[in-house]
């Protein structure tokens, strides 16, 4: 990385452990020639410490910056999907940096509207669910066509990176990042003579408007889940999401494929 835009904000969640690290990583960043900054807005690139949860922190603290290199650094050598980098190898960043052994990579993230007033992005998932002991009904459009009436515990809307998190525990499939789209998965659909859903995740391409009707039955102040932030219980009458035309921007070394990465989480 040789151009001009060398400023970094680290972003971590503050404990006595991590604070001498810190110093470490601010002393060699400044020695390579990185500035370090106070403010993520001043910043051209945001260094995450931690997991994914604090990477997905990190990204919404900051405002899904697109213009600016998002960085997962892990406090230790176990794999996370978003962690291209550990602290203890924190100088092998540096040095891949400074010598363009790093390659950018693009995250696709979700666009969410709630009610059409309320705008949010998400970069694993969005995910609605019944707020009390009782199933819930949403009808689910996409693009305007109403496809099925859901009634069970909820739904997630995963992004390809958000596939491997909550949308693979209930047997959401894996999906390559560099395929710009979105997934429905189902949380306990109930299906009888009166109710029937797909009962199957399904994939829709970045073009597809996914739209939530809750049905106004009572039950309809469902949890809202972005990514790690719950929305809050609140009255919801409409849900209408997309893919984003923003991404998020993260650095990998060359010979660290998100493959490669799935491999090391999971297998
Ligand atoms: P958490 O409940 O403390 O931990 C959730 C776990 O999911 C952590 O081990 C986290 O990794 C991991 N994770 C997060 N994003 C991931 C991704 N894209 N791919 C693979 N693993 C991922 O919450 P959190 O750490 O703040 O993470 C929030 C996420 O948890 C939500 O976005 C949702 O996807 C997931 N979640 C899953 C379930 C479930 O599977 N039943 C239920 C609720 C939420 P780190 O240890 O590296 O942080």
């Amino acid at each position: 990385m040789t151009d001009n835009r060398r400023n970094v904000f680290f972003f971590y969640k503050k404990d006595h452990e991590l604070d001498g690290h810190i110093s470490s990583l601010e002393k060699l960043a400044t020695d390579q020639g990185f500035q370090v900054v106070k403010r993520a807005e001043d910043a051209h690139i945001i260094a995450s410490i931690g997991g994914d949860g604090t990477f997905l922190q990190a990204v919404r603290k900051t405002n899904f910056r697109d213009d600016c290199l998002y960085v997962g650094v892990s406090k230790t050598e176990n794999s996370h999907l978003y962690c291209d980098f550990s602290l203890e190898h924190f100088d092998k960043m540096i040095d891949a940096m400074n010598t363009e052994q790093i390659e950018v990579r693009k995250y696709p993230i979700i666009d969410v509207s709630v009610d059409s007033t309320n705008q949010f992005h998400c970069l694993n998932e969005l995910s609605i669910r019944s707020s009390i002991i009782k199933t819930f009904v949403i009808d689910v459009y996409i693009d305007d066509f109403h496809f099925e009436t859901f009634r069970g515990d909820g739904m997630i809307i995963s992004t390809p990176t958000g596939s491997t998190a909550y949308n693979k525990s209930v047997n959401g499939a894996v999906v390559d990042p560099m395929l710009p789209c979105m997934q429905v998965t189902e949380l306990a659909s109930l299906n009888n003579n009166s109710y029937r859903t797909l009962g199957a995740p399904f994939i829709l391409s970045s073009d597809r408007k996914l739209t939530l009707k809750v049905v106004q039955d009572g039950n309809d102040h469902p949890i809202i889940g972005l990514d790690n932030e719950a929305l809050g219980t609140k009255h919801v009458k409409q849900i209408d999401i997309g893919l984003s035309g923003k991404v998020i921007k993260t650095v990998k070394l060359k010979d660290n494929s998100y493959w490669e990465k799935v491999k090391r989480r999971f297998l």
